[in-house]
């Protein structure tokens, strides 16, 4: 396994560090099920010399369980609930792949992972176009411009038109599209790719210009000459064009087509929104944000990782940090780096790298470590759930550990905790159901406490904010549907999206908010 973030020798220069930087590729791959992100990752890996044999990642079945036995649920549905980052060099580059969750419930998980990335690359099954998860995992990407490339997946099957699936693209996403390469046969007979920019032809084997394949090419050329938009750098990175790349994950077609374009003109990190001011990536000093917490991932030692990425400069370990939200020193003795399931210590790590901290619950998610100076970066959200359930404690002894595991859990970002305001049992909110069968499985499995669910009469959550004495007489006025999340911010809960404006249209003072910036 390569790794040249221990190897190499340290940066001592701010030009060092630029460049350490502009190499950083940090990007996630988005996908509807079955387009064949997993296959694709595997691909991806190999190429950078990450695995030595595609399938150690993150395979079906049996040897799925290789990564990720610690947790139960995710063996039963063989489904990937936990990001993870892998790294890799190819190109000269450093990439971090950021994993999201393959699974088809929306979970805030995911969205924070891609608020850690700076491009994504988005599979498209080329039969079956863009499907529902591609569209939603693609919002999210838009929010926050993200630049996409799209790789349109399973060329040696039965597949659309490309011509068709670009104008589905655009159409669909209202996203501009200009192919990066174009594929040479179709179907069975799809043997490679020609590349749009270099003009070269890329196959697994050689074709005389009489071969059909090749006459259909020339043909497609000169359609995508006349009609198709070329590749624009600052759309690009506007997030507004993607160049789309043709291939077969299964047969390692147009893999390296993708990974070259990231080289040539992915994203190297981009500049990140404090509180006060912008950080760019190639500052001096280390910044980080917590994304993602994650605790016992290994349930023989009950350790508590916090995902954190470097957003500017160079971190070191040992390095002491400053923890801006509760002012503290916080000393960094074992960065740790991932490569699929396994771990080492990092010894430095730069902009754009991604490093687990192990901590017992100091570092919370959207938490801003710095070398001193006091900003916190924003944009870490939380959404309002869309399930609210009242906790079931099925052995009433349990009830502190139950509280305990709720604010771990919570802390982690598993599920919202809602303690409401007249004293009544807490309320858990999920965006989708399956953070519920999570929160169920680990409360049993790690803390052993046995829980079920009970409905509540609300079904939606909303944090209130707005001046403090009309806020006050709000929240006497509605205390039966008050409460307060984990960081004690008010919220109001409503049986109904008609009470809800009702309750908005009586408050006009009062602002009733579906996402809460944490951070
Ligand atoms: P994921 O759910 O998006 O991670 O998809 P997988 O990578 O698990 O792939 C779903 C199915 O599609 C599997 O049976 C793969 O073998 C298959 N698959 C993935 N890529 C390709 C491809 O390029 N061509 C063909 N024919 N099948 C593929």
């Amino acid at each position: 396994m390569t790794n040249t973030q221990t190897a190499a020798a340290p940066a001592e220069t701010p030009d060092e560090i630029r460049d350490a930087i502009s190499r950083r590729r940090t990007f996630a791959i988005i996908s509807h099920p079955d387009a064949g992100k997993t296959t694709l990752t595997e691909r991806i890996l190999r190429a950078g010399g990450a695995i030595q044999l595609a399938g150690n990642v993150r395979a079906k079945g049996e040897r799925r369980r290789t990564r990720s036995d610690w947790m139960g649920i995710e063996r039963d549905r063989g489904i990937s609930v936990v990001t993870s980052v892998m790294t890799f060099e190819y190109g000269g580059c450093v990439f971090n792949l950021l994993d999201t969750p393959g699974h088809e419930d929306f979970s805030e998980d995911t969205y924070r992972t891609l608020t850690a990335v700076d491009s994504a690359v988005m599979v498209i099954d080329a039969a079956k176009g863009i499907e529902d998860r591609t569209r939603k995992l693609f919002e999210i990407c838009r929010m926050r411009d993200i630049p996409i490339v799209t790789f349109i997946n399973k060329m040696d099957r039965e597949a659309q038109d490309p011509f068709a699936l670009l104008d589905e693209i655009s159409s669909s996403l209202a996203l501009d599209t200009t192919p990066a390469t174009w594929p040479v046969g179709r179907a069975a007979t799809f043997v490679g790719t020609y590349d749009l920019r270099t003009r070269e032809v890329h196959t697994t084997t050689p074709l005389d210009q009489a071969d059909p394949r090749m006459i259909q090419l020339g043909e497609d050329l000169e359609l995508i000459d006349a009609a198709l938009p070329e590749f624009d750098r600052e759309s690009f990175d506007a997030g507004h064009l993607t160049p789309v790349f043709f291939g077969s994950a299964m047969k390692e077609i147009g893999v390296t087509d993708l990974l070259d374009a990231l080289v040539a003109f992915g994203p190297s990190p981009r500049d990140q929104a404090t509180e006060t001011r912008t950080v760019h990536a190639d500052e001096p000093g280390m910044t980080a944000l917590v994304f993602k917490i994650q605790a016992n991932m290994d349930p023989n030692h009950r350790d508590r990782i916090a995902f954190a990425r470097v957003c500017s400069g160079r971190l070191s370990r040992g390095m002491r940090l400053h923890h801006t939200r509760t002012g503290k020193g916080f000393a960094l003795h074992t960065p740790q780096f991932f490569f699929a399931r396994d771990r080492q210590i990092a010894e430095e790590a730069f902009a754009g790298d991604v490093v687990g901290i192990p901590n017992h619950g100091t570092l919370r998610i959207g938490d801003t470590l710095t070398e001193g100076e006091n900003i916190r970066f924003t944009g870490v959200p939380h959404f309002a759930p869309e399930i609210l359930r009242r906790v079931r404690l099925e052995d009433a002894m349990k009830a502190k550990k139950l509280r305990q595991a709720l604010t771990e859990l919570a802390e982690e970002g598993v599920v919202q905790l809602f303690r409401p305001q007249d004293g009544a049992q807490p309320i858990v909110g999920v965006v989708g159901t399956l953070q519920l069968d999570v929160l169920q499985a680990r409360l049993k499995g790690e803390y052993g406490v046995a829980i079920g669910f009970d409905s509540t009469p609300f079904s939606l959550a909303r944090w209130v904010t707005g001046d403090r004495t009309k806020l006050d007489l709000f929240a006497q006025a509605n205390r039966s549907s008050m409460a307060d999340d984990l960081d004690g911010d008010p919220v109001f809960l409503a049986s109904s999206a008609f009470m809800m404006r009702r309750t908005e249209e009586m408050n006009p003072d009062l602002k009733f908010h579906d996402i809460k910036q944490i951070g």
